[in-house]
């Protein structure tokens, strides 16, 4: 049993093994518009998994992956090379942290940057 510890917005140097436990995969496989994430989070040790979006845009909230890439289709806007990346995930367990603002603030708070090739 994992002590919950208290939410708090922190930045954390992740070790190496702390970063080779996590598993990021590009979806789609060819010319990914996102990475499936999975690992436990370096903080609260909480396995989480995410979706991060290779590009944003203003007012467009992807539901999927296969969805986003199909919308981007259809505008003609088919990204290519979007790796290698460097960005920042925040922390997304499903525990509830003591000290989490609001509702929809999930997490223990922990925040780390990852790069995928
Ligand atoms: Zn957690
Ligand atoms: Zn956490």
């Amino acid at each position: 049993m994992v002590k919950i510890i208290e939410y708090q917005n922190k930045n954390v140097i992740m070790t190496a093994a702390e970063i080779a436990q996590f598993e990021v995969q590009p979806t789609p496989e060819k010319d990914p518009v996102a990475l499936q994430i999975e690992g436990d989070c370096p903080r609260c040790k909480h396995t989480m998994s995410l979706t991060h979006y290779l590009i944003a845009f203003r007012g467009v909230a992807p539901t999927s992956p296969e969805s986003f890439q199909q919308m981007l289709e259809a505008a003609s806007l088919v990204p290519t090379s979007l790796l290698p990346t460097e960005f920042s995930v925040q922390c997304s367990c499903t525990e509830k942290h003591p000290g989490q603002k609001g509702k929809g603030q999930v997490g223990c708070g922990a925040f780390w940057r990852m790069r995928c090739e």
